[in-house]
């Protein structure tokens, strides 16, 4: 059962390092409930938090990567379903959307976040 907000559990939110740190920032959160309510279907969450020692290894963002702040989810997600998704993030005002949708359907995403900070060029829509 979810228990780190209402659609989503802590364990699928939290840094897959093996860390434990689940630290999602509470605005992100709600606005991110607000969007899965809209959507009308269960998400497939593969990244949450992550810390910044993880983000390190696995991103070229490194340590201050968009996921180190909390603000920043990708679900797993293809074809017209991600259509969906992409079109209702861009409509609650998400300002960071990547986009991963060729290869294998089983590695097809989209990343969201939401990164007002100068440090973060947004809006800004890309590819992987
Ligand atoms: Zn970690």
């Amino acid at each position: 059962m979810p228990d780190h907000s209402e659609h989503f559990s802590t364990t699928e939110l939290r840094c897959r390092c093996g860390c434990g740190q689940a630290l999602m920032d509470a605005d992100f959160l709600k606005k991110f409930e607000d969007l899965r309510t809209a959507y009308g279907a269960s998400m497939i969450v593969t990244s949450g938090y992550r810390c910044p020692a993880h983000n390190t290894k696995i991103s070229h963002t490194g340590a201050h990567g968009p996921h180190t702040t909390g603000c920043a989810i990708d679900i797993k997600i293809h074809d017209a379903a991600a259509y969906k998704l992409l079109l209702l993030a861009l409509q609650f005002g998400f300002s960071g959307l990547g986009v991963s949708q060729r290869g294998p359907m089983e590695s097809r995403f989209l990343h969201i976040d939401n990164l007002p900070h100068p440090a973060y060029p947004r809006p800004r829509v890309w590819s992987y």
